[in-house]
């Protein structure tokens, strides 16, 4: 036999038998940021190299080693997408919809990141999405953490996941705490590991975040970026406190939370489960007032937030949030005899018209038994069958196939009606 050909590591198939579970997930995404009037944005899975390296940053785990990038026939460099954000702004720059104007969009789409896969973390993954432009206001950094929380209570989640939020202040108040960590992590250089020593300099925010608890450790006194804001910035963090807190939304304030992606600026925040083990990040986001400037806008206030639909649906399957969806199909229809096959599938067709209706039909043949077995796999509640008689008397039997009644014999006049009623 030849040799079969295996999937890329770390990007991985959605089964049939997952896919109820990933569009029940899509259909509660979509229909929640509806209630808010976003509108959905659709971008290439494939961009200029360049656009990352500015938005997200050099120095980032991302652009550092992450990024899937090759050189197309022309030789430009090219880069499948890692994240939303930096697609967005480009599109929205490029069709003159954050100049001057207020927007509310939405995405969701496969991302790509060469990491090293493990549970929850994957090389070709999914990401849903939200980016508002042109609001300045702490109003709309609530409206996004409100619609989060909305989502969680709408799977049934809300228990398991915990807000965590921080503000980074602006870029000059960023820059004075800048000095004054990089000066005291030079106090323990010689004690940091290698990633840090190397951030220390580069972007030495990122060495708060580190998952090494020896370097954890050492931070314990480092200075706080509380103690670095302005009046405005302070304002902006206590207002989206209050609302918050307005609307019944509990929150930790983690002064170690920063990010991963350079453009983001005032409110940082994720939301984080304890039940998928070190892959912990289900949501996470922020404002990012620079980015549409830095890419070639106007400046333009802009937040917003990216969520790992994996997680999401590994959590539902932790959690075991996941028997009440929907199977496949509702009916069976199956021909007892070549004679009756093509009656049989004409009747399937038309029963297609009832709203909502899933109907299968199979008239391959086999007997009786062999049928009702095809029609139990498929998840029907019924199965028609259609033999000699029925189709002499204008008739189709009924079975019930997860019920304990009795087969019935319907007319085919008013099939369409009683399955409607009956469903
Ligand atoms: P992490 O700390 O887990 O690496 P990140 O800071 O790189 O996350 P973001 O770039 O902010 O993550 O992406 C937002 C969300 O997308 C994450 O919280 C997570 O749920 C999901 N995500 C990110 N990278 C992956 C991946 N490689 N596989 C699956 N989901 C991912
Ligand atoms: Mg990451």
């Amino acid at each position: 036999m030849a040799k079969q050909i295996q999937a890329i590591r770390g990007m991985n198939d959605i089964l049939p038998t997952q896919s109820p579970l990933w569009q029940k997930l899509e259909a509660v995404l979509r229909d929640t940021v509806a209630a808010y009037g976003y509108s959905e944005i659709r971008t290439p899975i494939v961009e200029s190299t360049d656009l990352f390296k500015r938005s997200i940053g050099e120095v980032t785990d991302i652009v550092e080693k992450e990024m899937y990038t090759f050189a197309d026939r022309n030789g430009d460099l090219l880069t499948l997408r890692p994240e939303g954000t930096a697609s967005t702004v480009r599109a929205g720059n490029e069709h003159g919809l954050l100049y001057n104007q207020e927007q509310r969009l939405w995405y969701m789409g496969p991302m790509f990141r060469h990491e090293r896969p493990q549970k929850g973390r994957y090389r070709q993954f999914h990401q849903f999405g939200v980016e508002v432009y042109g609001i300045g206001s702490a109003d709309v950094d609530a409206e996004v953490l409100m619609m989060s929380a909305r989502l969680w209570q709408k799977l049934g989640i809300t228990e398991h996941v915990k807000l965590e939020l921080n503000t980074l202040g602006d870029p000059a108040e960023r820059a004075n705490y800048r000095d004054a960590l990089i000066a005291f992590l030079e106090q323990f250089k010689e004690q940091l590991d290698e990633d840090s020593q190397r951030r220390m300099y580069t972007n030495p925010l990122r060495v708060l975040d580190t998952k090494n608890p020896d370097v954890q450790a050492l931070l314990a006194d480092a200075p706080e970026l509380m103690d670095y804001l302005g009046d405005e910035s302070k304002a902006h963090f206590s207002h989206l406190c209050e609302l918050l807190d307005a609307v019944g939304i509990q929150y930790t304030v983690n002064p170690r939370l920063v990010r991963g992606l350079d453009y983001y600026n005032r409110t940082v925040f994720e939301w984080v489960t304890d039940s998928l083990g070190a892959q912990g990040t289900v949501l996470a986001g922020g404002r990012y007032d620079g980015l549409v400037g830095q890419l070639g806008g106007k400046d333009t206030p802009a937040v917003g937030f990216a969520m790992g639909l994996e997680r999401i649906v590994l959590m539902l399957e932790t959690l075991a949030l996941t028997e009440d969806v929907a199977g496949a199909v509702d009916i069976y229809v199956t021909a007892m005899g070549d004679s009756c096959r093509v009656e049989a599938i004409k009747i399937a067709q038309t029963l297609r018209d009832v709203p909502g209706l899933k109907v299968m039909s199979h008239c391959g043949g086999g007997n009786f038994k062999k049928q009702m077995k095809r029609a139990d796999k498929s998840g029907a509640k019924l199965a028609i069958v259609i033999g000699e008689n029925e189709l002499a008397n204008n008739q189709v039997a009924l079975k019930y196939l997860r019920e304990d009644k009795e087969q019935e014999l319907v007319a085919r006049d008013s099939l369409a009606t009683y399955i409607a009623e009956l469903i």
